[in-house]
């Protein structure tokens, strides 16, 4: 049996080949000054910004340092505010077909299952235009790779050693040196293009918490009346103990179960395939209630993250408007609100859609500035909200976590009302313990359409600013 941290095959319906030549974005419209975008890092922000840069009519390189392209054993939440832009980009029956409609999040303590709270989710599309999926992070990989792989040159064991931010050009670790208009610091949470950006490096901040994660086939809990449950109905299901906390989830069309546990660090790393202990697993969680210690009687190999906090940045553009940052390379996030990747995407999505606008070089600045403008606070609110989760859910035994709990409980009594009455509550329990029962906040990161906001962008603010220079400036050069 393969270990967890080796790259996982995608499923066979998670191949989306040819369907991003067929699909039409940002209503044909195609950038007229076409630049070559070097971007660095084919993770999920990479792809989604070579998809996204393509189909605004520009030619992208992109370099990794892997030998190979893949994703490690463990499942991802794709939220409404990402599925709506996958179902735009032409891959929505391939994400029906490999991923999971969760029907609730459901918040359980720790020793005993009790349930505390419980928010619908099912209804996810009708409140907020598009479904939430839970799916295996190798398929979501490979949907997006398929996505961009007919507008990319992808370069595999390219490690970008080095960038000149005014050529702009990035030297690779055997020496290499490639020119192009423009560089997307796509690298990840430890970026190196971030220190070109800055000048400096973002400190990171240990949380002290690690998150194993593990994977079980669910023919195990299909065997266990105590467990098939979980299967039949599926849910987000997460269980809060004093300083501790799991999430667990359906995926792959219900046949595999992903679990998160978040634990004090004991002197992990923070790296993607660093292997964990299953043992030292099962005992940190030997008080958890007795499904989960069957459940984790079923886990054979573990990954192991350490979770580092870092604060927003100030900036994500180079003084040159010739390198820019993008997804975890500018704002890295806790896993407790599942929008890291989501944020990545946003952004792409962003970015492709304003650089689709560009006429001509003069107009480059404002565009990038457009970026950092629409997608810096979004994701430093989104920063926050995780980090805020990591403490509503790690309250140790005790009258905070008693009151947290009570409050779960009013929201989780209007939720259940009102499907019971099939009203809308009056109320928008709005500063919830439980963040998925605020509706503001809902509203906020679920209806975000990247699209809408660029295009907003540009009604308001850049055609005014931006057409007439435009057209003035190419006026000037026609006559030259
Ligand atoms: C436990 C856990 C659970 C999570 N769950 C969710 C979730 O449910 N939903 C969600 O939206 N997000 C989730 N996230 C966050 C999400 O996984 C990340 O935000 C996302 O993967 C970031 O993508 P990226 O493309 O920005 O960076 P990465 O995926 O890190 O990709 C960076 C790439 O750059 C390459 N690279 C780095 N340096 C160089 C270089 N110098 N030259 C060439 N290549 C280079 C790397 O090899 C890598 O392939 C979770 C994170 C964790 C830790």
């Amino acid at each position: 049996m393969a270990t967890a941290h080796e790259p996982v095959a995608a499923h066979h319906a998670a191949n989306a080949e040819g369907i991003s030549q067929r699909t039409r974005l940002y209503d044909g419209r195609k950038a007229a000054h076409r630049l070559h975008v070097l971007i660095v890092g084919c993770g999920m922000g990479g792809l989604a910004a070579a998809h996204c840069l393509g189909q605004a009519g520009h030619k992208v390189t992109l370099f990794e340092s892997a030998a190979a392209i893949g994703e490690v054993g463990a499942g991802i939440q794709v939220t409404p505010n990402v599925s709506r832009l996958l179902r735009r980009w032409g891959v929505g029956d391939n994400l029906e077909a490999v991923a999971v409609r969760p029907e609730a999040i459901v918040l359980r303590r720790y020793e005993t299952g009790e349930r505390v709270a419980y928010t619908r989710w099912s209804d996810m599309e009708e409140q907020y235009g598009s479904p939430y999926y839970h799916i295996h992070r190798a398929d979501l990989h490979k949907l997006l790779f398929d996505l961009a792989a007919p507008f990319m040159t992808l370069r595999l064991k390219s490690t970008v050693a080095s960038v000149d931010p005014e050529a702009p050009s990035v030297t690779l670790a055997s020496g290499e040196v490639v020119h192009g208009d423009l560089i997307v610091g796509a690298d990840g949470v430890k970026s190196m293009i971030q220190r070109v950006v800055l000048g400096h490096t973002n400190p990171a901040e240990p949380t002290g918490d690690a998150v194993y994660r593990a994977i079980i086939p669910t023919e195990y809990l299909l065997k266990d009346p105590e467990l098939k449950p979980f299967v039949d109905h599926p849910e987000m299901t997460g269980w809060m103990g004093p300083g501790r906390h799991i999430m667990a989830y359906n995926i792959r069309a219900k046949k595999e179960f992903n679990i998160v546990l978040a634990h004090p660090d004991d002197g992990s790393v923070e790296s993607w395939t660093a292997e964990g202990s299953a043992d030292k697993m099962r005992a940190d969680f030997a008080d958890f209630e007795p499904r989960i210690r069957k459940l984790l009687g079923f886990v054979k190999s573990t990954l192991k993250w350490r979770l580092m906090d870092r604060q927003p940045l100030k900036k994500w553009i180079h003084p040159s408007y010739k390198v820019i940052l993008l997804g975890d390379a500018c704002h890295p996030m806790l896993p407790y609100r599942a929008q890291g990747a989501a944020m990545a995407i946003e952004d792409a999505a962003v970015l492709g859609n304003l650089l689709s606008r560009l006429n001509h070089p003069s107009q480059l600045r404002a565009l990038l500035q457009a970026y950092e403008d629409l997608r810096l606070p979004r994701t430093a609110e989104t920063q926050r909200q995780s980090r805020l989760n990591q403490h509503i859910f790690h309250l140790p035994d005790g009258p905070e976590q008693e009151a947290r709990d009570a409050q779960m409980r009013q929201a989780m009594e209007i939720e259940l009302r009102m499907m019971r009455e099939g009203v809308s509550p009056a109320d928008s329990l709005e500063g919830s313990p439980n963040q998925w029962a605020d509706r503001k906040k809902n509203e906020a990161q679920f209806a975000y359409d990247a699209d809408a906001e660029a295009e907003r962008w540009w009604r308001e603010v850049g055609e005014k600013a931006l057409g007439e220079a435009g057209e003035f400036e190419e006026r000037v050069a026609a006559k030259l």
